[in-house]
């Protein structure tokens, strides 16, 4: 989990992220020049052994900004709105 954004959880001393530089993960828009460092950040995340808490915990707060278990805001939204859909199916 990024430094600066740590709130009290108990798996976010086992992030890939801790040493990483935080602006990584919070790359200015998603097309140009940030593609490559969205990429960069989802590398990351590919090799935390946190990721599927840190995805959890990022769609349960709707967290709005940055790279969270390897998603970016826009794909977090399409998952949430999937897991609305099948909700309501
Ligand atoms: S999945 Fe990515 S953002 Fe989440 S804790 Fe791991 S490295 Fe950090």
């Amino acid at each position: 989990m990024h430094r600066e954004l740590r709130t009290v959880t108990h798996w976010q001393d086992r992030s890939a992220c801790r040493r990483e530089d935080p602006e990584l993960f919070f790359p200015i828009g998603d097309t140009g020049p940030a593609l490559a460092q969205i990429e960069e950040a989802k590398d990351v995340c590919r090799y935390c052994a946190v990721i599927e808490p840190c995805l959890e915990w990022a769609l349960a707060a709707q967290e709005a900004h940055g790279i969270w278990g390897a998603t970016t805001e826009a794909e977090r939204r399409r998952l949430r709105r999937a897991a609305i859909r099948t909700a309501q199916a």
